[in-house]
């Protein structure tokens, strides 16, 4: 082996650059399958916020934890959950330290961007029956065209009995899908701009095809997609009022690649982090910092309503600790650190213009702490500050986590928010940490097993 010189000495002292793991280590990658297998399970248990809460639950208990109870009083390693309206969590393991050091918050949202059915959806036109949809969140619509369409959701009936729904899961369900033109008879459709490839009022889903047996009835296709719903699930077309019905892609998660080094699937922004911060919580024994992992919903339209993270529910929760232990609820957001944690978008090489290579996040590089998001001078960004991002700098070099830093995109390039700026609302020193996603916000979004991995062991060394 040659001697280095001078300058490479200097070199390796002085520059840094995040090293990729299957290059690092390799060997990681069989521990990170494994993990992913209950990942993958996750995701197609869990297509929508109530079913994520429902799994979630379901893990929490086996693993000891009781519903919280804030007239009870708690142990250091005591493990607690707590639901909000079904379609968000809050899971608590009490830590050794006194409340007033803080807690450690890790919040991810478990809402992905979908079709919803308009509150009036069925009808019929020219002997098709459809729904009729208003899409959740940010998509581009051309890409749900001509996909498996499974349809999942709550009807609460007239005597307040509330019915779930799913269709399109099991192998021999029937799925559904929204249409697009053939190429022969598209060259008008071509002229669109890729936005309105297709336009939110042909997000139309096809739900039948056969008329009801009676001449006398005016629309018979609609009728029998009716009656079957009737037979099926008791319900008639004035539920449709009392009720929340969401279409999302049918398809289960893969793994891609030759290598099986990527997992495919629906939903992974952002239930891989809600996946990774749901295990972290439960494979926390006895922690320094009382844990207060949050399952949020609705953050892919901007946090609103009460379940979303603009609605106080975190910070009554945090407020019912704080009475337990008789400290001021102040005293112990002001000490606290949170990771918001979302899916950053990974570099892809396909499009390099939207990115900035030095301030990208890579698949298989780990985790990726994003110091702000936003958008036009990072307009509506939490933008960590850098004691916070030290912070959480260190806790993951202690534990030998692999991560890398980067930014939503290019300048100018487009950006985006997250649940950050809501909690450092509370006066509680944030940064967004989460997994790099290749085509995010589509039906199928990639990430990196070992990324998926490595933000687990992030989490896990966060709440140690
Ligand atoms: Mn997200
Ligand atoms: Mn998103």
């Amino acid at each position: 082996m040659s001697e280095k010189t001078r300058g490479q000495e200097l070199e390796e002292k002085l520059t840094w650059s995040f090293p990729h793991i299957g290059r690092d280590a390799v060997e990681q990658s069989l521990e990170a399958s494994g993990y992913c297998e209950g990942y993958k399970a996750f995701l197609n248990a869990g297509k929508t916020e109530r079913e994520c809460v429902k799994e979630a639950v379901k893990m929490l208990t086996a693993a000891g934890y009781v519903p919280f109870d804030r007239t009870a009083s708690y142990e250091p390693g005591s493990k607690v959950y707590y639901v909000n309206r079904g379609k968000s969590l809050i899971a608590t393991t009490f830590g050794t330290k006194p409340l007033t050091e803080g807690v450690r918050i890790n919040g991810a949202h478990i809402d992905s961007p979908r079709l919803d059915l308009k509150p009036n959806p069925l009808y019929e036109k020219e002997e098709i029956a459809f729904f009729k949809t208003h899409y959740y969140g940010g998509i581009r619509k051309y890409q749900w065209g001509t996909i498996p369409l499974a349809i999942h959701g709550v009807v609460v009936k007239k005597d307040g009995e509330t019915i779930e729904l799913s269709i399109g899961e099991k192998e021999n369900d029937p799925v559904f899908c929204v249409t697009d033109l053939l190429p022969h008879l598209s060259a008008k459709q071509n002229e669109r701009p890729l936005k309105d490839g297709l336009k939110g009022e042909e997000l139309n889903v096809v739900v039948g095809s056969l008329p009801f047996q009676d001449e006398k009835v005016k629309e018979p296709v609609k009728l029998l997609a009716l009656s079957i719903l009737h037979e099926r699930f008791g319900i008639t077309e004035k539920d449709f009022y009392r009720a929340e019905i969401e279409v999302v892609p049918a398809t289960k998660a893969r793994d891609v690649g030759l290598d099986r080094s990527l997992i495919g699937a629906y939903g992974q922004d952002d239930r891989v982090c809600a996946y990774t911060a749901i295990t972290a919580e439960r494979d926390t024994k006895l922690p320094s910092y009382t844990t207060v992992t949050v399952l949020a919903d609705k953050e892919e339209i901007g946090s609103e309503g009460n379940t979303g993270l603009n609605s106080d529910f975190v910070l009554h929760y945090i407020e019912d600790l704080a009475d337990m232990a008789g400290v001021k609820v102040r005293d112990v957001l002001r000490a606290s650190l949170c990771l918001s944690s979302d899916v950053n978008a990974a570099y892809d090489p396909n499009f390099p213009d939207v990115y900035e290579g030095r301030n990208s996040s890579y698949i298989n590089k780990g985790c990726v702490l994003t110091k702000y998001t936003g958008a036009r001078g990072k307009s509506g960004s939490n933008d960590a500050s850098a004691e916070t991002m030290a912070k959480v700098i260190s806790i993951m070099e202690e534990a030998g986590v692999y991560w890398q830093a980067g930014e939503l995109g290019a300048v100018d390039a487009g950006g985006g928010g997250t649940i950050a700026k809501l909690v450092a609302h509370m006066d509680v020193d944030t940064v967004d940490l989460g997994v790099p996603i290749l085509c995010m916000h589509s039906p199928f979004e990639l990430a990196s097993k070992m990324d998926v991995y490595n933000t687990y062991k992030a989490f896990q060394a966060f709440y140690k």
